[in-house]
C-alpha cells in the first residue's frame, strides 16, 4: 500500500505534510502535491497533518485514479521537503467539490 494525495489538496497546498515525511517523498505541482508511491514507507504521519484531509491510504475504496495520478506526476514534478506559504485563496477552496475538473493543472510547481 501507500498513501496518496487526493482532490482536497487542489488549490489548497498547505504543505504541512511535507515537513513530517521521513523519506521526503512529496512532489509539487502547480496547484497540488503528490506522493511518490514507491518511496512512501506507509508510516501515516502525514495523514493527520493535512488541514484539508487530502491524504488517504490507497486501501480506501475508489482511490485508483489518485494512485495513478500520484504515480505519474511524482515522476515529473520537483521534490518538496519544506513547507511554504499556502496560496492566498487556499481557505476559500477548502471543502470545495469537483476541484479536479475545475482546476487540476499538470504543470510542475517550484519544489525546493
Ligand atoms: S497538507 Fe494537505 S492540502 Fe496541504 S499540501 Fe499537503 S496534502 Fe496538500
Ligand atoms: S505516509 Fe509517511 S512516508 Fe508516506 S508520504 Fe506520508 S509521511 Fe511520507
Amino acid at each position: 500500500m501507500t498513501y496518496v494525495v487526493t482532490e482536497a489538496c487542489i488549490k489548497c497546498k498547505y504543505t504541512d505534510c511535507v515537513e513530517v515525511c521521513p523519506v521526503d517523498c512529496f512532489y509539487e505541482g502547480d496547484n497540488m502535491l503528490v506522493i511518490n508511491p514507491s518511496e512512501c514507507i506507509d508510516c501515516g504521519v502525514c495523514e493527520p497533518e493535512c488541514p484539508a484531509e487530502a491524504i488517504l491510504p490507497d486501501t480506501e475504496d475508489g482511490l485508483e485514479k489518485w494512485l495513478e495520478l500520484n504515480t505519474k506526476f511524482s515522476a515529473e514534478w520537483p521534490n518538496i521537503t519544506q513547507s511554504k506559504e499556502p496560496p492566498a485563496d487556499a481557505d476559500e477552496h477548502k471543502d470545495e467539490e469537483d476541484k479536479f475538473d475545475k482546476y487540476f493543472s499538470p504543470d510542475p510547481g517550484e519544489g525546493d
